[in-house]
Parts: C-alpha cells; sequence; structure tokens
C-alpha cells in the first residue's frame, strides 16, 4: 500500500521537511508523533480481510511499523515522490530493489565507478549466484553507456556523484537511452541528496538514498530509501522484498532519521556552501594533485551538473595529495576538527583514504591511483576546517 498524499506538496522543501509525516498525537494532544517500540499490532476482529504477506495493514513490524511510515511520507515528499519505502539501510534497499526487479537471464548495466556494495552485488553475487547478466561501464561516457545498454536490458544503476570519484554522469541521457531498450532506471542520490538533484523529475523511475547519510545527518543511525512513482513495482518490493526478504527499518532508527531529516534542509545548504570554499581553497594547494568536486568550474562534470543538480554541488570533496599510502594515513590521523572515519554526511566532518591497494583502483580515473582520500564536509566553521587541513599537511610535511 502506497503512502498517504503529501499534504504540503505544493510548499518549498524547507517547510515539507519541517511538516509532512508530523501530526498530533490523537491520544495526548502532543505535537510529536510517539515512538512506537512494538512489534505487533491489534489485529482487527475479523481476519478474513488480512494478508500476512502485505504491508496494508500494521500487525508485525516487518509489515510496515508507524514510525517507519511517517518516514516514508517524509522521505517522499523530499523527491517530490508519490511513494518511499524505508529498509534498514542503503544497502538493504538497493538489495530489496535489485532482488525485486532482476530474475536469472536478465541483463543489468551498472557503473565502473559505484558503492563497494553494488560492485559487491553484481561484481560476484548476482551473477553468480543467480546468473543475472552483470556489465560494467563507464557512465560518465555516453558512447560506452549507448554500447552497453542493448534492447531487453532490464536494469541500468547509475550513482552521481558516484562514491568515492566524485564523478557526474548524465541522468537525463542515460534514462533516454535506457527507455529506448525498454530498461528500467535506478539512480543512487546519496552523494547528491534531495535538495541538490531529484533523479525522478530528469527521468530515473526509482532513486535510492541511503538515509545514513546527509539525510539523518548525526551519525547516530543507519537507513536507506527506495523513492519512486512506479506504485505498482513499489508495491511487489514492498512484498518481495520488505516482508518477505525482512530488511525492514526499526522504529527507533525511523524515529531518529525522521528527527534528523526536519533540519536537513537547512543543513545542507550550509554544508553545500562549506563544501564550495574548501574545494576552492584545497584547489590553490601545494602538493594537493587533484581536487574531484563538481562545483569548481575546471572540473570535468561541471557544466553537466549545474545542469542536473538544482542547489549545490553536495558535501563530498574527493582529493589526492603528493604522498604514499602511509603518510596519507598520517595526514588523516593528525586532523583535530576532522575526523578519521569511514562514512558521510554527518554533522562533524569525516575523512577517509583510498589506498592504492584498493582492489578497484584500477577502474578510477589514473589520478585517483596514489594519495586519494575522500572527504565529507561538516557543520563545523569552514575555516577552521581549513586551518585543520593545514596543520595536517605541515605536519606530514607538505
Ligand atoms: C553509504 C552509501 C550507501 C549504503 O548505505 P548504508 O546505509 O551504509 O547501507 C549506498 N550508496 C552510497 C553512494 C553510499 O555512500
Amino acid at each position: 500500500m502506497a503512502i498517504k498524499k503529501d499534504p504540503y506538496r505544493d510548499y518549498g522543501i524547507a517547510t515539507r521537511a519541517v511538516h509532512t509525516g508530523t501530526d498530533y498525537d490523537e491520544g495526548t494532544g502532543a505535537v510529536r508523533r510517539p515512538l512506537h517500540m512494538a512489534n505487533s499490532y491489534r489485529l482487527p476482529d475479523d481476519l478474513s480481510k488480512v494478508n500476512y504477506s502485505s504491508t496494508d495493514l500494521l500487525m508485525y513490524s516487518r509489515n510496515g511499523n508507524a514510525n517507519q511510515q511517517w518516514l516514508e511520507e517524509k522521505i517522499a515528499s523530499l523527491h517530490g515522490a508519490d511513494d518511499a519505502i524505508v529498509l534498514a539501510s542503503g544497502v538493504g534497499a538497493l538489495h530489496a530493489l535489485f532482488w525485486t526487479l532482476l530474475k536469472s537471464g536478465d541483463r543489468v548495466v551498472y557503473p565502473k565507478v559505484s558503492y563497494m556494495a553494488v560492485y559487491r552485488m553484481f561484481h560476484e553475487l548476482f551473477n553468480r549466484k543467480f546468473g543475472v547478466e552483470t556489465v560494467m561501464t563507464d557512465m560518465t561516457d555516453l558512447d560506452a553507456v549507448r554500447k552497453a545498454i542493448t534492447p531487453g536490458t532490464r536494469l541500468v544503476h547509475i550513482e552521481t556523484p558516484d562514491n568515492p570519484t566524485n564523478c557526474v554522469s548524465d541522468i537525463a541521457a542515460i534514462a533516454e537511452i535506457a527507455h529506448e531498450n525498454g530498461a528500467l532506471v535506478s539512480v543512487d542520490n546519496t552523494f547528491a541528496s534531495p535538495i541538490n538533484q531529484r533523479p525522478l523529475a530528469l527521468g530515473a523511475d526509482f532513486v535510492i538514498e541511503a538515509l545514513t547519510k546527509f539525510i539523518n545527518g548525526h551519525g547516530d543511525a543507519q537507513g536507506g530509501a527506495i523513492i519512486s512513482n512506479d506504485l505498482e513495482t513499489m508495491d511487489r518490493i514492498r512484498y518481495e522484498a520488505q516482508v518477505n526478504v525482512g530488511a525492514v527499518i526499526s522504529p527507533f532508527n525511523a524515529w531518529q532519521i525522521f528527527r534528523g531529516s526536519v533540519t536537513y534542509p537547512l543543513r545542507m545548504k550550509q554544508i553545500n556552501a562549506s563544501a564550495q570554499k574548501i574545494a576552492e581553497w584545497l584547489e590553490q594547494r601545494e602538493n594537493v594533485t587533484f581536487v574531484s568536486y563538481p562545483g569548481l568550474p575546471g572540473n570535468a562534470g561541471h557544466a553537466l551538473a549545474k545542469r542536473q543538480m538544482t542547489e549545490g554541488f553536495g558535501g563530498v570533496i574527493s582529493f589526492g595529495i603528493r604522498a604514499d599510502d602511509k603518510a596519507v594515513e598520517r595526514f588523516c590521523a593528525a586532523l583535530k576538527v576532522v575526523t578519521f572515519a569511514v562514512s558521510l554526511g554527518h554533522d562533524e566532518s569525516l575523512i577517509f583514504p583510498q589506498p592504492s591497494y584498493d582492489e578497484r583502483i584500477d577502474l578510477y580515473p589514473a589520478q585517483f591511483r596514489n594519495g586519494f582520500i575522500r572527504f565529507s564536509v561538516g557543520l563545523e566553521e569552514p575555516g577552521d576546517i581549513i586551518r585543520d587541513l593545514d596543520q595536517a599537511f605541515r605536519s606530514i610535511g607538505l
């Protein structure tokens, strides 16, 4: 069962982030909806119409829980979409989509550079376990995309900007090629997030957001979402993947992410502005070998990003320093404002080295093969972040 129609759909994104999915608590009049840590709900007196594999009725938390459903209203609204399904992690959401859409003999085209779990699923799992034909291509090169998408291709999966190289691919152009060949299109929108990019408006059929990142934004809960206007397929995903595979989100995590998402537009505007400033600073600094940030005018994807991104260019900067793997680790460890940890999109800035022994290093463009670092800009003062990067450069003699 799809979610309720958004009563705030004609309002701006900051208003929707505050109001959609929120309501008074009927029992108490409290201005916040409660956290319902229940895994079952009172059944109706007449059981004859109950379908135990559907999400139509709140009965057991794997078939849907109240906090999940309120968060689904909020996430769909951030994308101006008709429906969203919220699951336990970004990867849970990716898997639920792929698992529902693909069967043996189907062909899927996926990017050379993508989130690690997507690479694992298509490079070694869906092909070997289920006989899905998985074709890797360079999504930043439309000629390569045209060659890879043959008639009868079932799904084209895109990630833009991609993790970890921050390169941009053309959602509208790829969606057109895919649709001409009868394929569906999914876009992992985690790096951009909805204020900066809404792939459904550009022709995509499904969007994935790792809610763990910018939308929750506080580094304290994991979740993922599938967002779409294709209500029939969304119901299949609920039935085949949510209820019968089971990566449902816990009510507590849904409640946490709901709370984080209220301030998401405001936080993201600040992060966009800080990231732009820091990317410009890095570009000027000696011993920085490259800066990959779509907001920089010299970036290969800048013109395209200006067309398809709506507010800013996101909070991740990928860059290189003139240093070997060990010195890169020392650089990261020397930071005091920026935290040395995986993940991205938290309130605090996070830094993570991409070592030259990464098994996928040869799939990245050449400049990414040495001294490559992924940096997620947080909510600290941008001047403090810059000063911290500067002292860490000096500490390793750069
Ligand atoms: C983090 C991330 C995911 C996975 O989200 P989890 O919540 O960690 O499962 C998927 N795609 C991208 C681009 C990500 O950065």
